[in-house]
């Protein structure tokens, strides 16, 4: 340690005359006061250390309880940092040379010193030896910064084909330091035999001076077996006059993790890409991130297009309210997926129906980040559902309902008007008069046209909320909600008259076919679909006794 005042100088030596004499050549010293501690042999200059601070020793290397270098080595264990100059009474460069191996910073002939090259040695031993210490420090801290990002260092000398490496860069692979050869061709041997050839040209392209940087990203065999991915950075240090490379250094970082996250990417975005639904992800915002092939078959908008963009600027169709998108929101923003079937436009302008759920993905903080929307076109299935409920309940012939759901429709407005005491509903019960007759006369096409000629008749005459439904073959039910008896004779009156007024001209031959009406009003008492249809259906046997072409109203 260096001294506030000046120089502590601890001097080893058995010879009291040597020791004299190197006292007085440091007393002359003009410039540097040193102070000087004398020991006598090795033992007590150590003990000399522990107590006071020294800047550099003066070691006799033969003392009365050490001989030759073990004098300096057993000094240089004690206080590895001090500077140690050897003093010695013979000149023998050989012995010098080891003695500086051994840690010794400089050697001096006894019988060749004076003050100038005492000072001198002095001062140049404390100096080399505080570089030392920060070139020390400086690789410490080197060393601990590559550890602690888990990063190998490589030192390749390429005339030898000597490969230093640290700990890390062993670590990576499996190995304990000093389990692989340290030389180039070890390191051929682990890198993955698949990866050689693009690993050897980026190498070659730095060896060349090509490129300046060195870098690869490529698989090394690990002591077990699996394979190991670095990035691999380096650059030559040191080329000879002929601009051949003579040193090349770099860094190995592992990035099997990272790696492994790109191939699970990959596969799963291959998934994604292969998949029937449309498959759209955004950011909290809802702008879109990424989208897959069959949502550009969908909406007609490709990856491209759609990135950055809400699906609600590509898609909406304003065929759903505030309150849906309201809804949706709140679910999602919740936390939970929504569900549920919209209608979109797609770029050409064609609506669809899709049936559509969104999820939101959490971060580890289980802050929302993004939405997964998984979409699926249903119009054809919506069309052809459609379809089969328009076969399964109506009659194909007229258009109105069929028998079955004429009644279900029936009974749910019965469930209405007993829920509603003012709630009247009138049902009629119709039946074509004589119409075996026209069947017979005019054939079974020309029976079929006089019935849609009926229907038409009937559909002209109705309300948004009257419902029609063919209950046998030429035999037809209506009912009309909110309607007392008066208005429903005389809707069924209007309807008799028109029926009769307007013959069905047929083949160049005119039909004339006539109606018989029953009606009969729903209350409380009558609490099914099934009597009010058969008082009505009553009436209606009244109409047709007493001569058909009538309408007649039931009454207990
Ligand atoms: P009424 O005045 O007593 O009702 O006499 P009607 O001849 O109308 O009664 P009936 O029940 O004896 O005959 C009904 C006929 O309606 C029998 C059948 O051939 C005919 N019919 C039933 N469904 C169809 C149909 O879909 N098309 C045609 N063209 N005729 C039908
Ligand atoms: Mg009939
Ligand atoms: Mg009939």
């Amino acid at each position: 340690m260096m001294a506030t005042m000046g120089l502590s100088v601890l001097l080893i030596e058995d010879e009291p005359g040597d020791a004299n004499l190197v006292r007085q050549y440091l007393k002359a010293s003009p410039n540097l006061p040193i102070e000087l501690t004398w020991a006598e042999n090795l033992t007590d200059g150590i003990a000399r250390l522990t107590h006071t601070a020294v800047d550099v020793v003066l070691l006799d290397l033969n003392l009365p309880d050490s001989q030759g270098l073990n004098t300096l080595l057993r000094l240089h264990s004690a206080a590895a940092m001090l500077p140690i100059i050897i003093l010695t009474g013979h000149d023998d460069t050989e012995f010098a040379v080891k003695a500086l191996d051994c840690g010794a910073q400089d050697y001096l002939v006894k019988s060749g010193i004076d003050t100038d090259s005492l000072v001198r040695a002095i001062r140049y031993a404390m100096s080399r030896v505080s570089l030392e210490k920060r070139l020390h420090e400086s690789e410490q801290r080197m060393s601990m910064a590559l550890q602690g990002a888990e990063l190998g260092l490589w030192d390749w000398h390429i005339s030898t084909g000597k490969l230093a490496f640290n700990d890390q860069w062993s670590n990576m692979l499996g190995y304990a330091p000093g389990e692989i050869e340290p030389d180039i061709a070890s390191w051929k041997h682990l890198v993955h035999p698949d990866d050689w050839q693009s690993v050897n040209s980026a190498l070659q392209a730095v060896l060349s001076g090509e490129n300046e940087f060195y870098s690869a990203e490529h698989r090394v065999i690990h002591k077990q077996g699996h394979a190991v991915w670095v990035h691999a950075t380096g650059k030559v240090l040191e080329r000879d006059n002929q601009n051949q490379p003579i040193r090349a250094v770099g860094i190995n970082q592992n990035i099997s993790l990272r790696k492994e996250s790109e191939f699970r990417d990959h596969l799963l975005i291959s998934a994604l890409e292969t998949v029937q639904h449309g498959v759209v992800i955004t950011d909290i915002n809802a702008h879109i991130e990424w989208s897959n092939q069959a949502f550009e078959t969908l909406s007609g908008y490709s990856r491209a297009e759609a990135i950055g963009m809400r699906p609600n600027e590509l898609v909406k169709s304003g065929k759903q309210d505030q309150a849906f998108y309201q809804n949706l929101w709140q679910t999602i923003l919740a936390g939970k997926t929504w569900r549920g079937e919209i209608v979109n436009r797609r770029k050409n302008g064609e609506l669809y129906d899709e049936e559509l759920a969104i999820t939101p993905v959490k971060d580890q903080q289980g802050c929302i980040r993004h939405f997964v929307g998984i979409k699926q076109d249903v119009s054809a299935r919506k069309r052809m559902q459609a379809e089969l409920w328009e076969l399964a309940t109506t009659d194909g012939l007229t258009g109105f309902l069929n028998r079955r759901h004429f009644m279900a429709r029936l009974d749910d407005e019965l469930s209405r008007a007993l829920r509603n005491d003012n709630h009247q509903v009138a049902v009629l019960m119709l039946d074509l008069d004589h119409f075996k007759r026209v069947n017979d006369n005019y054939g079974h096409r020309a029976g079929d046209a006089v019935l849609q000629h009926f229907a038409d008749i009937i559909r002209a005459d109705l309300r948004k909320i009257d419902v029609v439904g063919r209950i046998g073959g030429e035999e037809f039910a209506i009912f009309l909600p909110d309607t007392d008896t008066y208005q429903a004779l005389a809707f069924a009156e209007r309807l008799r008259q028109k029926l009769a007024g307007t013959p069905l001209a047929v083949d160049e031959r005119s039909i004339n076919v006539t109606v018989s009406i029953g009606i009969a009003l729903m209350n409380h008492e009558t609490s099914t679909s099934d009597t009010v249809l058969t008082q009505a259906d009553k009436a209606l046997y009244l109409a047709k006794e007493s001569g058909r072409n009538r309408v007649r109203i039931w009454s207990a």
